[in-house]
């Protein structure tokens, strides 16, 4: 499991998350909707120790993960931005395999073979010897996460992943996280995709001005929002 407990942030006077709770058991996936500059990507970031929180506790297995090297709690949790970040001059194979080799130290043949099952699993083995920017962009996200899964992360972190590809592409790279959601992977999926929020994740988490305003399985949420904020928000998105 993972767990955020009472996180604090601040930029400057800036006070971004203001006393964050997040508990997401092993194999569920939680996503996490809100309006825009609410603190969603931030959240990310600390519980995956780009930026140290001001205050509060982050728990992998129960274990508090702050006093650990930040690369250690880096390398459990994969991560897939909006942006997909692929070197444009590498391979599709060698994008997947170059942190197995580098971070991993895995010998490069083996290296290779790993990135070539991971793209396999995500429907590009074809696409291997290709640059990422002879690819679509839906192609190039699934070519992200299995540049994430190849290093058999304990988590994976979604932030708005969709949100840059063409609506036609959008579906392949969502049944590619559902089909690891249903797998039991561990996530935490940030998103504007109401249809996943509500049909795939096993929890839901509103955030609006840097606190959790509510938090519950998708039927709560979607069907009965308690406070006007959720109320608005959903009537805005939906
Ligand atoms: P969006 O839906 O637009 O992605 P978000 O919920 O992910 O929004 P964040 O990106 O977490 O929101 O930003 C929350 C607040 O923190 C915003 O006011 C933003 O300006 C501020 N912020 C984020 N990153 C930094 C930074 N590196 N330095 C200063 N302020 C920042
Ligand atoms: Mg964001």
């Amino acid at each position: 499991s993972l767990t955020a407990t009472n996180i604090h942030l601040a930029f400057g006077s800036n006070k971004v998350l203001r006393g964050i709770d997040l508990h997401v058991p092993q194999g569920t996936t939680a996503s996490v909707i809100g309006p825009s500059g609410s603190g969603k990507s931030t959240l990310l970031r600390v519980m995956n120790r780009l930026i140290e929180p001001d205050q509060g506790d982050i728990l992998l297995d129960g274990r508090s993960v702050l006093a650990d090297n930040p690369d250690e709690l880096r390398r459990r949790i994969g991560m897939v931005f909006q942006q997909f970040n692929l070197f444009p001059h590498k391979t599709v194979v060698q994008n997947v395999s170059l942190a197995l080799s580098k971070i991993r130290k895995m010998p490069k043949d083996q290296a290779h073979s790993k990135a070539m099952e991971q793209l396999e699993l995500v429907g590009l083995k074809s696409k291997a010897d290709a640059r990422p920017g002879n690819l679509s962009g839906g192609q190039q996200q699934r070519v992200a996460i299995a540049r994430a899964l190849a290093m058999e992360p304990e988590v994976m972190f979604f932030d708005e992943a969709t949100s840059a590809l063409d609506p036609e592409l959008v579906k392949g790279v969502l049944a590619l996280m559902t089909d690891l959601s249903k797998g039991g992977m561990t996530m935490v999926v940030v998103t504007h995709e109401m249809g996943f929020s509500r049909n795939v994740s096993d929890t839901v988490t509103f955030m609006d001005g840097g606190v959790v305003v509510e938090t519950g399985p998708p039927a709560e949420l979607f069907t009965e929002p308690k406070t006007d904020r959720l109320k608005g928000f959903l009537s805005d998105v939906l």
